[in-house]
């Protein structure tokens, strides 16, 4: 029997703004237990929640980033349950009106080489506060409760069930991920619960149109666990299709220390919740204008900057960009250029670097690393992108990996790279030993130059011709005899001459030049 998996994700980002949704509290992460919590957080009798404008700010950028509806007019809804760490009994969130709507993402899916492209259409996102946490660990058989982290804002993104395996999923969960982090309106830190899933999967057979039951897994914050919870889950409806069961709709919880699933309650209906509009917060107005506003701050999104460094020029830019956003082909590519980018900054629209699909999509992994990039091409020229891409690359990302760290805290600056690469670019040093330079620049940590370096060190290439030639009549006049084999038709002599060169060159001869200045002074 062939079945197919579908999954919908539902995605908990926790909106980076100073204070909480309705309070003026602070949300800054690691204090001390209850230190953040104000009495509109504890859900005093009498308090007054005030909604959070930088919160609503934020919402409305992510529509914009995914193409989505922002609604004029929105409503705040009380979605009533009982559970310890929530103080009022009910949890303000949005359920008729959200304040986003439709929209999508498109991810790369499958194996670089073999990926395919995938459009995951989303349902909405809405603003909603989180709820405080219980502390088992830090007393015993007493729970202690936190509320600080009770009345943070999140964004609630709640995609279509559009995915086909946990590998889209995953793609879908990191795009979103790198997304929320690039427009600046979540920092993504999965440890402290920033960005948090509940993936819900149901499978049903190859070629049947009608979706199956669903169980819901809850809370999942890594990526591995996402994939391995919805591994696991599939498998286990497949195995209870198969031996005769029946699945239940169930909200379930990943043990990731055992790698099941366990059913944690069945599932309620939002009748159970009783929503109903927040009597204490009026309508979210969105005025055309705010939207407008905002929208001009946007920076170029992650999408529109990839297709921008592949692109070899102005038309296939346009075209890049006409397929990724699906413009009208009739549009002419300057204007169609300034429409998609209407959040670049227009300077940027012809900074174009024919990069590989490869290398584009490393460069554009988070908006530091793409500045970082670009900072670096700025000085060293557009005709050296592609140089300049290789080693940011393959050398300073792949370093940083190495080290688990990200280039925000790089350890070598853009300014010290492109220093770096423009003595490449003008022959001083050979890439060889470029890179032993960088080792000396990373391991250094004070911003030491590379010109510095190659001055200490004297690592310069001989590259003055005179001086190559002077060195090449030496090693004729020592050794006559190999000269002669050479020209009776020896030509393996010419390796022991370019050996001889850079020998007496410890090295530092540019391995071109000597070749060619060697072939010409062994005819003559
Ligand atoms: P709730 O808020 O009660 O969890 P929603 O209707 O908002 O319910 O759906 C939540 C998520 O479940 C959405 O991401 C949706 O795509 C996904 N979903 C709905 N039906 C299915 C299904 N049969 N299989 C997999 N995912 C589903
Ligand atoms: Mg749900």
């Amino acid at each position: 029997m062939q079945w197919e998996i579908v999954v919908g994700l539902e995605v908990h980002t926790q909106l980076s703004t100073k204070s909480k949704i309705f309070s003026g509290a602070s949300t800054i992460f690691g204090a001390l237990p209850n230190a953040q919590a104000c009495l509109i957080d504890i859900g005093f009798p009498g308090v007054l929640p005030v909604l959070n404008r930088d919160a609503v700010e934020r919402a409305i950028k992510f529509g914009l980033a995914v193409g989505a509806t922002i609604n004029p007019v929105s409503i705040f809804a009380r979605k009533n349950y009982f559970y310890p760490d929530l103080p009022k009994g009910y949890q303000i969130s949005q359920y008729e009106l959200p304040v986003v709507q439709g929209g999508s993402i498109k991810i790369q899916a499958g194996h670089y080489g073999s990926e395919h492209n995938k459009n995951i259409r989303l349902t909405r996102a809405h603003l909603e506060e989180d709820a405080g946490k219980s502390l088992h660990e830090d007393f015993d058989s007493v729970t202690g409760i936190d509320f600080n982290r009770a009345g943070t804002p999140l964004l609630e993104i709640v995609s279509e069930p559009d995915m086909r395996s946990s590998s889209e999923a995953i793609a879908f969960a990191k795009t979103l991920h790198s997304l929320v982090r690039w427009i600046g309106i979540c920092d993504g830190n999965m440890q402290e619960g920033s960005f948090r899933c509940d993936a819900n999967v149901s499978i049903r057979r190859l070629g049947e149109n009608t979706l199956g039951t669903r169980r819901e897994i809850k809370n999942l914050n890594s990526f591995r666990f996402l994939q391995q919870a919805i591994d696991y889950e599939a498998q286990w409806q497949i195995d209870t299709l198969e031996s005769g069961g029946k699945i239940q709709q169930a909200t379930v919880l990943f043990d990731s220390s055992k790698r099941e699933t366990r059913v944690m309650r069945n599932k309620e209906n939002a009748q159970d919740y009783r929503y109903f509009p927040d009597p204490d917060l009026l309508p979210l107005e969105i005025s055309q204008k705010w939207i407008e506003q905002i929208n001009n701050s946007m920076p170029e999104l992650p999408m529109q900057r990839s297709c921008r460094f592949m692109a070899h020029d102005t038309t296939s830019y346009a075209d890049a960009l006409r397929e990724q956003f699906g413009t009208k082909p009739e549009t002419n590519p300057d204007i169609l250029i300034k429409q998609s980018c209407h959040m670049a900054t227009v300077n940027d629209i012809h900074k174009i670097y024919a990069l590989s699909a490869y290398d584009a999509a490393m460069l554009t992994a988070d908006i530091t690393t793409a500045d970082y990039f670009e900072e670096v091409v700025k000085i060293v020229g557009n005709t050296h992108a592609k140089l300049c891409a290789n080693w940011v690359v393959g050398e300073i990302i792949t370093r940083l990996n190495q080290e688990s760290k990200i280039i925000v805290v790089s350890l070598i600056s853009a300014q010290q790279l492109a220093g770096l690469l423009l003595r490449i670019v003008d022959g001083t040093i050979s890439g060889k030993t470029a890179k032993d330079v960088l080792n000396d620049m990373w391991n250094s940590m004070d911003g030491v130059t590379a010109d510095a370096i190659i001055e200490t060190k004297n690592l310069k290439q001989v590259s003055s011709k005179e001086e190559i030639e002077r060195i090449i009549d030496e090693i004729f006049f020592t050794n006559p005899r190999q000269v002669s084999d050479y020209r009776n038709g020896k030509v393996k002599a010419f390796n022991f001459f370019f050996g001889q060169v850079m020998k007496a060159t410890t090295g530092k001869a540019n391995p071109a030049q000597v070749k060619k200045i060697l072939a010409e002074k062994l005819i003559a």
